[in-house]
């Protein structure tokens, strides 16, 4: 592994510069650029950065690779109706049509995550009795390429609906068989209209073979609070703290600070996490008082590119910025909580190894232009260098390795 100096870095956009020793894939030693202190290795490369902002490399808690379209013709969408049935039937119809390999969409997709700054993913792959397990062995197979670059986890998930879609059982089974990090299910009771039977199928095989469990949730109101405290209820049961998130979560998006504290108080003590959903329709959940309550919570860049959604370019920044608009943020504090978000509390929502570019902590990074971090939330910039692991996997754009 080649050791790798970045002079001139302003961490976190600090006023100072600082040069950051890379060692063995690791934040070696952290000097201010003046002092041309000695970091003790040998210096291998060097890249001046030029006073660029450098921070954590970002974390997409949600997106839906396999069904990208990322690297196909423009796909035009004719849809009239916006409705779950409607997604349902042009999701179907994606899927007889596009002939493209999930391996290469996916990757290409994931591609485009790393070159704009994640280097962990949390994919979802569905699994459907009209293509069977073929997302989750193309998202698979774009995951070992993309091996060097980032981390990737695949939760195997029935998109059209998990008992409306007889089969849906045993392809999660043979998902997690086949080596799916977890399994997840969509919309219990809106969609599949029994959520005690849902639930009892996703956690029964996830305790079984030790997975993780995602939900998305597009049910609102009190249904969706409540299918929230069963899920809730059912983590604690099966002792799977730490272990169960929720997309989405669009009951969420209407709650006043009250009620929003309560439903965090419920999710904070089961150990459930929320990666919460930034989507045209609805306001965003009150994102500061739902962290307040202590839930784990992230952004994800969902549906990107497909006949579900047009929307999407797998880009982190720009979901902290659609977050930060829709919450009508001013202040450079909760400017910089959106960040927070796609790097710091992202780590947090999945366990992943603390990175505040101290000493000894992962050289996992995004190098990217700007004067202060309220700045590049507004207004994100598109050239950026990414390190994973002290190495450079990224940049202008384009993933190196
Ligand atoms: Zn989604």
């Amino acid at each position: 592994m080649t050791n790798v100096t970045l002079l001139n870095c302003r961490p976190n956009g600090s006023e100072s510069r600082h040069d950051l020793h890379i060692a063995d894939g690791r934040i070696h030693a952290v000097v201010d650029s003046d002092n041309n202190a000695h970091p003790g290795v040998d210096n291998g490369q060097t890249i001046d950065v030029g006073g660029q902002i450098v921070l954590p490399s970002f974390i997409d808690g949600h997106c839906h690779a396999d069904k990208s379209l990322w690297g196909e013709p423009w796909s035009r969408r004719d849809s009239v109706e916006v409705s779950m049935n409607q997604m349902f039937e042009d999701t179907l119809r994606q899927w007889e049509e596009i002939t493209t390999p999930v391996a290469i969409r996916a990757g290409a997709f994931m591609r485009q995550c790393v070159a704009n700054g994640s280097t962990f993913i949390r994919t979802f792959a569905d699994v459907d009795p009209a293509i069977g397990l073929d997302g989750l062995h193309g998202t698979m197979a774009a995951r070992e390429e993309l091996a060097d670059a980032a981390d990737i986890q695949i939760v195997a998930f029935p998109q059209l609906g998990l008992l409306r879609r007889p089969g849906n059982e045993d392809l999660l089974e043979q998902a997690l068989q086949a080596g799916a990090d977890g399994i997840g299910g969509l919309d219990p009771a809106g969609v599949d209209g029994d959520a005690g039977r849902v639930l009892d199928i996703v956690f029964g095989l996830a305790g079984k073979y030790q997975a993780t469990v995602d939900f998305h949730m597009h049910e609102d109101g009190e249904l969706g609070l409540w299918l929230m405290k069963q899920i809730a209820q059912r983590t604690i049961a099966f002792g799977m703290q730490g272990r169960v998130t929720l997309c989405d979560v669009f009951s969420l998006a209407y709650l006043d600070a009250d009620a929003t504290r309560r439903a965090g108080e419920v999710l904070a003590e089961a150990g459930v996490a929320v990666a919460v959903g930034v989507h045209g329709l609805l306001p965003v959940p009150d994102v500061l008082t739902l962290h307040a309550t202590g839930v784990r919570m992230c952004l994800g860049s969902d549906s990107s590119r497909s006949q579900w959604s047009p929307w999407g370019d797998g880009d982190m920044l720009s979901r902290a910025t659609f977050l930060a608009y829709k919450s009508y943020f001013r202040r450079d504090a909760d400017l910089e909580f959106t960040l927070d978000m796609i790097h710091t509390l992202g780590r947090e929502t999945f366990g992943r190894p603390e990175n505040r570019l101290r000493v000894g902590d992962p050289a996992d990074l995004v190098v990217l232009p700007g004067d202060a971090l309220g700045e590049i939330v507004v207004c994100p910039p598109r050239d950026r260098l990414v390190l994973k692991a002290g190495n450079v996997v990224a940049r202008e754009g384009r993933v190196v390795v």
